[in-house]
């Protein structure tokens, strides 16, 4: 999903994932998670519609998902502590990268992933 090209469709809920900052798959491009290569091949989904991620989330600029209603005995409330502490930390610097990213307007491929 770039800027310019549009259609690309969440695989959860099936509306568009207009914004970088809603891309799932661009998260997971900047958690390591996925090479640039196959960036085009694989689906994406909004980064809310994917809650086992985004509950790691914890941002002023993030409104916070409700992990307990949403992912029962998955949410982090119930994982151990240490483990939530290093998600929090590693999937929100993704997330900042992400934002940053967004607002300065260059290209994924461009941005340095570490
Ligand atoms: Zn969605």
């Amino acid at each position: 999903m770039a800027k310019c090209d549009k259609g690309y469709l969440c695989k959860v809920c099936g509306k568009a994932v207009d914004e970088i900052t809603e891309s799932d798959l661009y998260l997971r491009y900047l958690l390591h998670e996925i090479k640039a290569e196959v960036l085009h091949l694989e689906p994406d989904c909004h980064i809310r519609c994917n809650p086992e991620r985004a509950q790691y989330i914890v941002d002023s600029g993030f409104e916070p998902l409700n992990d307990v209603n949403t992912l029962g005995p998955f949410a982090k409330s119930f994982l151990d502590v240490g483990y939530v502490a290093e998600e929090e930390t590693r999937v929100t610097a993704a997330w900042l990268k992400l934002k940053k990213l967004a607002d300065s307007g260059i290209a994924i491929f461009d941005y340095p992933q570490t």
